[in-house]
């Protein structure tokens, strides 16, 4: 599996023009490796040329947490080694070089002074398109991390989880247990935006004690066999119906979000995706309370390529994996969004998620 992928780097590294990959924090490197760098002032960093064979330098006190692969080797440093030299001397005379996009500025710098006639890349120039198409162990992945979020979102929309009464942390708390009991590791954010706070795409669930008759928008995700699920529903607490006006702009969303899954087929472009998103919800009105892209790219990151945002034209691919979650949002008032996962297939868009989508009323 990572053989074929070191393949598959190797391969474009001659493609674009890069002599040697330099690999250190972010998740280029447990993708390739199944090994995930400390943030550490310690370099971890792999150096793997286009024509030779792959090292990781690793500092010795982490070298045991390496798990042994025939794609590479494993060259622990010590506390009195120059870790830059190592990197330095594996290197050597190659001079197009590519770095992890999150590698440490101080480390580059001093490769940088290290290595003053080297061409500098960021890493994702070759990783970013391989990264985005998933294989199918990897959508499998998806898929399992997705189904555990859809269990969480069936216990909100079906009353299991109290939310009147209770602060929009409180909720959010438990939001994330319940994803830790549905098999993830790790939770990435578990977002409660209650009332006024609904219309806030990115807020951080606080002190405000969720009301009756107002929206709230959860949007929550987190890692489950090293890929991640992200999913938004968004709730109206009951106490009295939904107000046709909220009931209006969650139609126009509804009809949006639905709409933009099923646009999204194999070569068309991640902008047109947007665009139809951007189209029904500015037919109904809403244009301007649209304020985000419709979806980004998700796998061993939250947000990765491919973006569905207008300019950009790629078309989708088999295995390309993103969210669609058009949002509507009046500052200060309230909002709604809806997220699905969505993968692209020969045989038209497979949604990961499949929570019901309507406005559930709960208490
Ligand atoms: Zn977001
Ligand atoms: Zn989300
Ligand atoms: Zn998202």
């Amino acid at each position: 599996m990572s053989e074929a992928r070191m393949q598959r780097v190797r391969a474009r590294m001659t493609e674009v023009g890069i002599d040697a990959l330099l690999l250190s924090l972010g998740a280029d490197l447990p993708w390739l490796t199944g090994y995930e760098a400390m943030p550490l002032e310690r370099l971890t960093m792999l150096v793997l040329p286009a024509d030779g064979d792959a090292v990781l330098v690793v500092p010795e006190l982490e070298a045991p947490r390496v798990e042994d692969r025939p794609e590479f080797t494993v060259r622990p440093w010590t506390e009195t080694d120059n870790a830059i030299d190592v990197v330095a001397a594996l290197v050597g005379g190659r001079r197009r070089l590519a770095i992890s996009d999150r590698a440490w500025a101080t480390f580059l710098l001093r490769l940088q002074s290290k290595l003053p006639d080297a061409a500098w890349s960021p890493a994702s120039a070759v990783t970013s398109p391989l990264r985005a198409v998933k294989d199918e162990e990897e959508v499998e992945a998806l898929a399992r991390a997705s189904a555990a979020a859809d269990r969480v979102s069936a216990q909100l929309q079906s009353g299991e989880v109290r939310f009147v009464g209770r602060t929009e942390a409180e909720v959010s708390a438990e939001i994330g247990r319940r994803l830790r009991a549905e098999g993830h590791s790790r939770v990435n954010f578990a977002i409660v935006g209650s009332g006024p706070n609904s219309a806030s795409p990115h807020h951080e669930p606080g002190p405000r004690v969720i009301e009756p008759n107002e929206p709230v928008v959860c949007d929550f995700g987190g890692v489950l066999d090293g890929y991640c699920s992200d999913t938004t529903r968004t709730f109206w607490t009951g106490g009295s119906d939904p107000t046709p006006n909220f009931r209006d702009l969650y139609a126009v969303l509804f009809e949006a979000q639905r709409a933009a899954v099923d646009a999204a087929v194999v070569g068309t472009p991640c902008e047109d995706v947007d665009g139809v998103a951007r189209g029904i919800i500015t037919d109904g009105g809403y244009g301007v309370q649209f304020i985000h892209r419709t979806g980004h790219g998700i796998g061993i990151e939250e947000h990765e390529d491919p973006y569905l945002v207008r300019g950009n034209a790629e078309p989708l691919e088999p295995g390309h994996a993103f969210s669609i979650e058009p949002g509507i949002y009046f500052a200060g008032r309230w909002g709604a969004r809806i997220e699905d996962i969505v993968v692209a297939t020969a045989e038209g868009p497979r949604a990961l998620n499949t929570a019901p989508h309507e406005l559930a009323v709960v208490d």
